[in-house]
């Protein structure tokens, strides 16, 4: 079986001691193995710091965003074999898998444009300068530059490329270097892409390093310049937070994390109009697509209460012609969720949605599977359940069930549903789907500061909008409370987690000529 290593310190090495298996989640046949014992974490942290930090901040944003150029173009050219790989080690249908490696390259390339942009230069100006003093000469200036440390990415099962991808592209242009950690169960498609990213030999040294297994102590070795990006559990976020060196040393920590993320029909949105039929259309797809492991996916459908039935019918008549089975296999919509753990907590998190509401569809009973071995993989079909009576109902709105699984709750009238959707204590994203414009903007002015992002769905742009489950680059990503209180992305915003903003004040003439500032 292959031994996947590490790039640390410039150099592939292997792990020793206990290795984890990386397994097909269609048979359950195991793949690859990989361990960080015995690997001087220590050292490579202090690698990438002196020498990919050095490199990276001596090149100007333009340069930097030349290398995530090539660096997007090393993933796309290989993005066959990429899929393959997703379909073995992730489960991945080969659509799922696309929308995983071209948001990778996506993203990417979206910041080596932000760089051509930034131009020349290796800082950035923070807002307009300001008079301090009795005079014009005594002024204020914010600048942002990059931070001397090194950026830890670890990242979550689900998306192995663009987890990668979307952070590795917002630190390298900011001028930080990067150790990307990705889940290890699904590690395969991020170990080729930095495979190929190192063969091809595009970035400089100490600029991407790789840890490949279970973190180690790795993160022991963060500091007062370093930053920490964290994708994946509540809980592992919530733990990371409290590690004495990180409190202690004010390492600044990034967290993405659950969310029970909503999509609400607007009473306005009748049956058959382009609004109610991109409703269906995104619940659907959040439900089906990657086996419902999306942080972005829609957990809780909130419908007006006379809509309830019309609703359930039409997602049920919509989710039974979704075919769940071997993901490699033309026609199969939902493959395997990635690992048998993910298997028992999907299995699990609906026992306890269910003990509050009705399964109208899927469940845990037998269910048909195309393809695939007898007794084998770790399937779940899209389940689909109806709260009655949502007003008493914790788990819908605590508990996040990582697979194609959704809960339908009626509402009556908007207050009653801003606090519903409240209670999700904080998420990624909620879409709302209605072409009047006083319940958009009640919905609007109630939830936005329980989200980092609200998707709009109006039938002006049903033929365009990927849905609320595709983050762009150009806006934030991230939420607040349950969320994990972080945010990525949003074009040049994503950089400040990266840069120390620093006020500068002192004689204007003197500013002007270091800042190089024209006025
Ligand atoms: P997880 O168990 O928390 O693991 C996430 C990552 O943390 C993995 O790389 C894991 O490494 C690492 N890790 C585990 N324990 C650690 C520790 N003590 N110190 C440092 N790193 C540690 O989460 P998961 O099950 O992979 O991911 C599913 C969750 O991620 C879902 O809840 C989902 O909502 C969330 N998610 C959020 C976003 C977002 O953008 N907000 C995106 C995707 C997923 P190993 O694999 O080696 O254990």
């Amino acid at each position: 079986m292959e031994t996947l290593k590490s790039y640390i310190s410039g150099a592939w090495v292997a792990g020793t001691g206990k290795m984890a298996t990386l397994v097909n989640p269609t048979t359950e046949e195991p793949v690859a193995q990989a361990s960080t014992e015995g690997l001087d974490l220590g050292a490579a942290v202090a690698f990438a710091r002196a020498e990919g930090g050095t490199a990276l901040r001596a090149l100007t944003f333009a340069q930097r965003g030349e290398l995530i150029r090539a660096m997007s173009r090393t993933i796309h050219a290989n993005r066959d074999a990429l899929i393959e790989l997703a379909i073995k080690n992730g489960g991945n249908t080969r659509s799922d898998a696309k929308f995983d490696i071209d948001g990778a390259s996506g993203t990417l390339a979206a910041y080596a444009d932000l760089g051509k942009e930034l131009g020349d230069q290796r800082f950035l100006l923070d807002g307009e300068g300001v008079q301090l003093g009795r005079s014009p000469r005594f002024f204020g200036q914010h600048v942002s530059v990059p931070r001397h440390g090194v950026a830890v990415h670890v990242n979550a099962f689900n998306f192995p490329a663009w987890g990668l991808g979307e952070k590795a592209a917002c630190a390298l242009l900011a001028g930080v270097p990067v150790i990307v950690k990705p889940a290890t169960s699904t590690a395969l498609v991020a170990v080729r892409i930095v495979e190929l990213i190192v063969a091809a030999n595009i970035l400089p040294r100490g600029a991407l390093s790789l840890v490949t297994g279970s973190p180690g102590d790795l993160l022991t070795h963060l500091g007062g310049q370093d930053m920490l990006a964290f994708t994946g559990s509540s809980d592992t976020g919530a733990a990371i937070r409290l590690m004495g060196n990180i409190a202690r040393g004010s390492v600044r920590v990034n967290v993405e994390a659950d969310s029970l993320n909503g999509a609400i029909l607007g009473p306005d949105a009748a049956q058959g109009s382009e609004t109610y039929n991109l409703f269906l259309k995104d619940v659907v797809r959040d439900m089906t697509q990657k086996a419902g492991q999306k942080c972005t996916a829609i957990r809780r459908v909130f419908v007006p209460r006379d809509r309830l039935a019309e609703v359930r019918d039409d997602l049920v008549e919509r989710l039974r012609d979704m075919k769940v089975g071997d993901p490699a296999l033309e026609g199969v919509i939902v493959g395997p969720v990635a690992t048998a753990q993910q298997l028992r907590d999907v299995r699990a998190g609906i026992e306890r949605l269910a003990a509050e509401a009705r399964i109208v569809l899927g469940g845990l009973g037998p269910f048909e599977k195309v393809g695939g071995l007898p007794d084998k993989g770790y399937f779940v079909p899209p389940t689909l359940l109806v709260n009655e009576a949502p007003e008493g109902a914790r788990a819908v709105h605590e508990h996040e069930v990582f697979g194609p699984v959704s809960t339908v709750l009626p509402y009556d009238g908007t207050p009653a549903l801003v606090s519903a959707v409240e209670k999700g204590g904080g998420g990624l994203v909620s879409s709302v789907y209605s072409d009047d414009r006083a319940f958009v903007a009640d919905m609007v002015f109630g939830i936005a500061p329980f989200h980092g992002r609200l998707m709009l769905g109006s039938e002006k742009i049903a033929d365009q909008t990927p849905g609320p489950g595709t983050v762009l680059p150009q806006l934030v990503h991230g939420g607040p409370g349950r969320a994990g209180g972080g945010e990525e992305l949003g074009g040049l915003r994503g950089l400040a987690f990266y840069m120390q903003r620093t006020a500068l004040q002192g004689a204007r003439p003197m500013l002007d000529a270091l800042l190089g500032v024209k006025r």
